[in-house]
């Protein structure tokens, strides 16, 4: 069988740095709000091109937080709205809705996959306070025509970069541009942690305050509190081991777009759709998804040929059951992106005989 994603394999390429890391933190004595998350955080920062990076304790945390510290400086309030794409991943939305703020939704393109920025503005009333761009799949979602929209509606860009660490637009990197953005380290993602963990990331030293009080209990002093805040703390642990991959991330990327290049040029079949790119680095590839009218069909025939397959998303947030509210809308691209999309596996450490042998199968399908 060739796995979705080798988890075990990626681990072991940087295993005794990895666990020599862990070690020095174990031996330290100190796990939390120490070196090992101040140097983590700052060299995360430089990496991404911000003046702040704060470690918490996952992706969903790091959105909530973001909207939280919007909240609590009083420039959005409870009710405000926060366009969103319709086909993100669900923790987009959670965040918006934890803190009683309404998604709306908008649809993506479907040669991109990302948010329409063509079909944004149709949506900003009166009560829009920001736009939450997700670069899903690692693919860049921004356009400058979203911070135009920003500009002239005075509207906050915040970016879900969960799955996209790396990526640039230009020569900048996603999870620079917008006001906030959160990350997610979750252990599947191109920089994946032994457990959860994740970060925000921005220039303004008002929100970034914010959050890292907010995620410390609302507590900027030992014992006083100025918000009824969460624990959503980076563990040292997680914070040592993300320094260590972070060194091999770039690489890893190179490595997932080599197999992309293959696929997008190797796989010859009229059934199956590859969404166009053009500009290369703006593409992470944490997943790689395809398109067909019989998506179950072919999963099941890749299975069968030995080729583990993930579907993302089988049903989209508007639709599930957690947001009866939302279940009457209707987003043709987006439930058709939750059909026929499958995503075929793409990591640093898929060898070059699997690669052929899935486009193999693929074009004999
Ligand atoms: C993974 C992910 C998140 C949430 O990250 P966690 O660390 O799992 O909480 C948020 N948004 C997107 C698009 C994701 O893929």
């Amino acid at each position: 069988m060739i796995p979705f994603l080798d988890l075990k394999k990626i681990t072991e390429k940087h295993s005794v740095e990895i666990l020599e890391a862990i070690n020095t933190v174990i031996l330290s004595g100190w796990y939390l709000n120490g070196e090992a998350c101040n140097r983590f955080e700052q060299h995360y920062a430089n990496y991404i091109g911000t003046k702040y990076a704060i470690g918490v304790a996952n992706g969903l945390d790091a959105l909530r937080l973001i909207l939280r510290a919007y909240i609590e400086i009083g420039q959005i309030q409870e009710g405000d709205e926060v366009i969103v794409p319709a086909n993100t991943y669900i923790a987009s939305i959670l965040a918006i809705t934890d803190n009683r703020l309404i998604p709306i939704f908008v649809e993506p393109d479907f040669n991109t996959l990302q948010i329409d920025p063509k079909k944004i503005e149709a949506s900003i009333t009166k009560r829009t306070k920001a736009i939450m761009i997700v670069h899903l799949y690692g693919r860049c979602s921004y356009t400058p025509l979203i911070s135009d929209l920003c500009l002239k509606y005075n509207l906050k860009l915040i970016e879900d970069n969960a799955q996209a660490h790396g990526c640039l637009f230009n020569n900048r990197k996603t999870g620079s541009i917008g006001e906030a953005s959160g990350h997610s380290f979750y252990p599947g993602k191109n920089l994946g942690a032994f457990g959860d963990a994740g970060a925000v990331t921005t220039n303004d030293p008002v929100i970034a305050e914010a959050v890292r009080t907010l995620a410390n209990y609302g507590s900027k002093t030992k014992y006083i509190f100025e918000y009824q805040g969460l624990n959503s703390r980076l563990d040292e642990v997680q914070a040592a081991i993300l320094d260590v991959k972070l060194k091999y991330l770039d690489e890893d990327i190179d490595f997932r777009r080599r197999v992309a290049y293959r696929y997008i040029n190797e796989i010859k079949n009229s059934k199956i759709i590859i969404p166009p790119l053009s500009d290369w680095k703006s593409h992470v590839f944490h997943l790689f998804p395809c398109f067909t009218k019989s998506r179950d069909k072919f999963q099941n025939y890749l299975t069968s040929n030995g080729i583990q397959t993930l579907i993302h998303y089988p049903v989209p947030p508007h639709k599930q059951s957690c947001y009866k509210q939302y279940n009457n809308l209707h987003f043709p691209i987006t439930e058709r992106i939750h059909k026929e999309e499958l995503s075929l596996p793409i990591s640093p450490v898929l060898s070059e005989e699997d690669v052929s042998e899935i486009i193999q199968i693929i074009n004999r399908w």
